[in-house]
């Protein structure tokens, strides 16, 4: 490992937002072409149903203003997610004119839009006078900041606790600068703060506050602590200098955006470079690996190229970077020299049928063993669980997650619980997280009694009418759901 042999103009170069801004006359020629479909798709295909032509139309009309406000009625994390949505897989895939025409850059224009409402520092929402209910959130991440944000605009008081000592979650630590510059997710933040939540951070609950405090110090708490820390590999050799974990490794570029690029000077990086995942965070890890300077970085994955969580268009994008790819390598040692990393053991692997979780088993291949020589292996395996949390809240866990109706309430009526921390399968999106936060809002309002906003149904109640609310009323605990918003592909896990 060696600090970075680049200069400061080639490492601001390599870790700027890589998608320019459109300019106003882009902007404006390319909402033109949108044909504001009657019950549009991209509405639907929208985790927080956005209602796309109405923010395109406005920005056609030069109401720019108006449209991002549009995009924030439904979507209070809509300045991130304008960045790192999977378009393609949502909105832009459903577009109209994709079949035989270019789809519309619904992803572009929504950036445009909140960009320009951030930096005129306009504030579109009124809220309500603050009553006297008070909600704690646990953890200032999208699905926190979305549900706090959604909580201040009803008047009721919510404070977020967060251990991080800046907040925004993945958001600000987690998503490579490429993709969503620090200062778009403290953005965000300053927004939930301003529409009236509390933010604590440098705040862990269990250790500087309990469960039991809040608790009895809030009329409801909604849980949205995201994932734990990066587990260990469980392989001899972890402990070697050079052994390094992805979330912090990309954190550190994203803090150098915020406190001067110098301190990416100082950042060691591997010639020979090896991220164990192959989840986005994995993607991003050798991103930065690569912009740092390495000059070989592999992903090695223990299944195949068609398994991985990663998206497509990432994966896409970082064979670009020059990144290479081992499939089928399972680690079984790191292996090392005075002390640092000089290699990582793996073996062979071999796909076989398809299991109860849907994906084919991987054993290892007999005598298969190979080495990767490396000098730094940067781990991107997923998180750990956050049981003893749910524990101190007395919440139902089902594999490690916590167990959530669709209301988002889990097994103990005061406490709700969103974004990654319930995501038992499928993949965690920034927006799905948003959503979660919104949902858990109306429930948690619905619960203390305070009245919906003006157009706003009920928690559970359809606008068909079918509605589930007197169920959620009756006190009882409704059935769970295991896969909320579940995706087929994304996520930061590996
Ligand atoms: Fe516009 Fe495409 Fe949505 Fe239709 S589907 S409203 S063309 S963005």
């Amino acid at each position: 490992m060696r600090e970075t042999a680049l200069t400061l103009d080639q490492l601001r170069d390599r870790f700027s937002e890589t998608n320019p801004p459109y300019t106003a006359h882009e902007a404006a020629v390319e909402a033109d072409r949108c044909l504001y479909c009657f019950d549009a798709p991209c509405i639907r295909a929208c985790p927080t149903g956005i209602d796309v032509p109405t923010f395109i139309r406005k920005i056609a009309t030069g109401n720019v203003t108006g449209a991002a406000t549009t995009i924030l009625e439904s979507n209070l994390i809509g300045h991130s997610c304008g960045r790192v949505c999977p378009v393609d897989e949502l909105c832009v895939g459903s577009c109209v004119l994709g079949a035989e025409h270019r789809p519309i850059a619904i992803g572009r224009l929504q950036r445009y839009a909140t960009d320009a409402l951030y930096q005129s520092g306009h504030m579109p929402f009124e809220t309500a006078p603050e009553g006297s209910k008070r909600v704690a959130v646990v953890g200032a991440g999208p699905a926190g900041l979305s549900c706090a944000g959604e909580l201040a605009k009803r008047g009721i008081g919510a404070t977020v606790f967060e251990k991080q000592e800046l907040p925004g979650g993945l958001s600000t630590f987690g998503i490579v600068v490429l993709r969503e510059p620090i200062r778009v997710s403290l953005e965000e933040v300053e927004f939930i703060r301003r529409l009236g939540a509390e933010i604590r951070t440098g705040v862990q609950v269990g250790q500087d506050v309990t469960a039991a405090e809040l608790l009895s110090s809030y009329d409801a708490v909604f849980l949205a602590a995201g994932t734990g820390s990066v587990p260990d590999l469980g392989i001899p050799g972890e402990d070697l200098d050079g052994v390094t974990e992805a979330l912090s490794f990309i954190a550190e570029t994203k803090l150098a955006e915020k406190d001067g690029i110098e301190r990416l000077l100082d950042l060691p990086v591997g010639k020979r470079v090896i991220v164990i995942g192959a989840g986005n965070t994995a993607i991003d890890a050798a991103t930065v690996a690569r912009r740092l300077g390495a000059e070989s970085v592999t992903i090695a994955y223990r299944r195949g190229d068609s398994d991985m969580p990663a998206y497509d268009f990432e994966v896409a994008f970082v064979r670009n970077e020059g990144v290479d790819f081992q499939f089928l390598a399972q680690p079984v040692e790191v292996l090392g020299e005075g002390g640092r990393v000089s290699g990582l053991r793996c073996l062979r692997m071999e796909l076989g049928d398809v299991g109860a979780d849907g994906r084919r088993s991987a054993t290892p291949v007999q005598g298969s063993e190979f080495v990767l020589p490396c000098d730094q292996v940067i781990k991107a395996i997923g998180q750990s669980k956050l049981e003893p949390l749910f524990q101190a809240f007395g919440v139902d866990t089902e594999r490690g997650y916590a167990r959530v109706d669709e209301a988002l309430r889990t097994s103990n009526p005061k406490v709700f619980a969103g974004g990654d921390c319930v995501r038992l399968s499928g993949h965690a999106l920034t927006v799905t997280a948003a959503q979660d936060g919104k949902i858990a809002a109306k429930a948690i309002a619905t619960a203390l009694g305070v009245v919906p906003a003006e157009g706003e149904l009920p928690t559970g109640v359809s606008r068909s009418g079918a509605g589930r609310a007197s169920k959620q009323h009756s006190g009882a605990f409704q059935p769970l759901r295991s896969a909320p918003h579940a995706v087929a592909k994304g996520g930061h896990d590996g």
